[in-house]
C-alpha cells in the first residue's frame, strides 16, 4: 500500500472509485500519478466543455486570483456583472442569481417558484417533476428527482413534488391542481440514461403551462452551454421557459451554477436568497472565459458537427456488434447496450486508458469536451470496438 492508497480512507466512502490518483489534465486527456494517459469521454460529468485545464480558464483564474478573490456577496464585483450581462443578452431571461452547484441553483428555482405561487397564485406550491428526473442531492432536489434509488433515502422527503411521465402530456395534465405552481424538467434526462424530451413535448408543455399560468422550469445543468449543439437546449424546441438553471459546463471545470428567470418569474425580495460564495469574482471569471468561447457560432457549429460524427460512428459500431439505439443530441449521447454490461465495459475501457460512463447498467453515456477532435472520436470508437469484440467473443464462449 502506498501512502496515497492509505489516504483513500480519509474520505467518506460515498462511491466506488478506481484506485488511482489523477494529477494532470489537458484537452481530452487525463494523466494518473503513474504517468498513464486516459482519453476522457466523461470530462468531469459533462463539466469541462473546453476540455481539461484550457488556457482560457487557467489565464482567467490566474489574472482574477491576483486581482480580487471575493469582496463579499454584499458588494458588486465586475466579473459577476459582466457574466450576468452576457448570459442575459444570449438567453431569453431578464435576471439571474449565481450559485455554486447545480443542486443549489435548482434549490433556488424551487424557492423562486414557491415565492411566485405565494405572490401570484394563492399560495400554490406544488411542482410537477418527472419519473427518472435528476435535479441534485440536496433534500429538496432529491425530492424533486424521480430517481428510483432515491425513494427510500432520507425520509421524510420535502413534500410538494408530483411525478409525471416524460413525453406523456396527459400524465402532466392529470397532476395539475389549484396547488400547482410549476412544471420542472431536464430537456434530456441525463443521469437516467440520456432520455430526451421530444421537441414537440417541450412545446406542448410550454402551451399547457401557459394556459394554466404555471411556470416552466428547465434544468439545463447538463444540456446547457453548447452541450447539445445550441447554446441552450430550449432553442431546439423554439420555446422560452420562465426559469432555467445552468451548472456543469458554465464553469468549465470550476464550481459555478446559475439560476435565470424572466422578469415575470424573477420575484425574490431582500432576504429570500443569498450565499457566501455566490457570484464570487473568481468563478465568474472562469464562467466568462467559457461563455466567450462556447457562444461563438463557429464553436457551436463545430460541437454540433462533432456530435453528428460521434452519433454516426456509434450507430455503425452498434450495427457491427448487434447493440441497440444511439440517443441524445449534440455531445450528450448514449448507446443502448441491450445487456447489463455497462459497468464491465467501463472497467475494461479504464484498463485500456479510455474513460467512459455507464449511467444505467445497459447504457453508455458519452460527454466529451465540446472541442473534441475527429481523431479523438475515432480513437475512442476504435477502443470501444476492440472491447466489444472481446465481449462478443466472451458472450459466445459463455
Ligand atoms: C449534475 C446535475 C445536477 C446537479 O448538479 P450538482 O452541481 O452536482 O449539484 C442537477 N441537474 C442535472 C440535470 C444534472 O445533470
Amino acid at each position: 500500500m502506498t501512502t496515497a492508497t492509505h489516504a483513500f480512507d480519509a474520505l467518506m466512502d460515498i462511491t466506488a472509485r478506481p484506485q488511482v490518483v489523477f494529477v494532470r489534465g489537458k484537452g481530452s486527456y487525463l494523466w494518473d500519478d503513474s504517468g498513464k494517459r486516459y482519453l476522457d469521454f466523461v470530462q468531469g460529468w459533462a463539466v469541462n466543455c473546453l476540455g481539461h485545464s484550457p488556457d482560457a480558464i487557467a489565464d482567467a483564474l490566474a489574472v482574477q486570483s491576483a486581482a480580487l478573490l471575493t469582496p463579499s456577496p454584499a458588494f458588486y464585483n465586475a466579473p459577476s456583472l459582466n457574466l450576468a450581462k452576457a448570459l442575459i443578452e444570449k438567453s431569453c431571461f431578464d435576471q439571474m442569481f449565481f450559485a455554486n452547484s447545480g443542486a443549489e441553483a435548482n434549490e433556488g428555482a424551487i424557492k423562486l417558484a414557491r415565492k411566485y405561487g405565494s405572490l401570484h397564485k394563492n399560495g400554490a406550491h406544488e411542482i410537477i417533476t418527472f419519473e427518472g428526473g435528476f435535479h441534485g442531492r440536496t433534500l429538496a432536489t432529491m425530492s424533486a428527482s424521480g430517481k428510483k434509488a432515491f425513494e427510500p433515502l432520507f425520509e421524510p422527503k420535502v413534500s410538494g413534488f408530483r411525478k409525471a411521465r416524460l413525453n406523456d402530456l396527459d400524465s402532466v395534465k392529470a397532476l395539475i391542481t389549484p396547488s400547482t405552481v410549476a412544471v420542472m424538467l431536464e430537456p434530456i434526462q441525463g443521469e437516467a440514461g440520456v432520455w430526451p424530451a421530444t421537441d414537440q413535448f417541450l412545446r406542448e408543455l410550454r402551451a399547457l403551462t401557459g394556459e394554466h399560468r404555471l411556470l416552466l422550469i428547465l434544468d439545463e445543468i447538463q444540456t446547457g452551454v453548447g452541450r447539445t449543439g445550441k447554446l441552450f437546449h430550449y432553442e431546439h424546441a423554439e420555446i422560452e421557459p420562465d426559469i432555467m438553471t445552468l451548472g456543469k459546463g458554465i464553469g468549465g471545470g470550476v464550481p459555478l451554477a446559475v439560476l435565470l428567470a424572466t422578469e415575470k418569474a424573477s420575484c425574490f425580495a431582500h432576504g429570500d436568497q443569498g450565499g457566501t460564495f455566490n457570484g464570487n469574482p473568481l468563478m465568474c471569471a472562469a464562467g466568462l472565459a467559457v461563455l466567450e468561447q462556447v457562444s461563438k457560432p463557429e464553436f457551436l457549429k463545430a460541437a454540433s458537427d462533432a456530435g453528428q460524427l460521434l452519433a454516426s460512428e456509434l450507430q455503425k459500431l452498434s450495427a457491427r456488434h448487434g447493440l441497440g439505439e444511439v440517443r441524445g443530441r449534440g455531445l450528450l449521447l448514449a448507446l443502448d447496450l441491450k445487456l447489463p454490461i455497462g459497468a464491465s465495459i467501463v472497467a475494461q475501457a479504464f484498463q485500456r486508458g479510455l474513460l467512459l460512463n455507464s449511467p444505467q447498467p445497459d447504457a453508455l453515456r458519452f460527454m466529451p469536451a465540446l472541442n473534441v477532435s475527429r481523431a479523438e472520436i475515432a480513437k475512442m470508437i476504435e477502443c470501444l470496438d476492440a472491447i466489444m469484440t472481446d465481449a462478443g467473443v466472451a458472450r459466445q464462449v459463455a
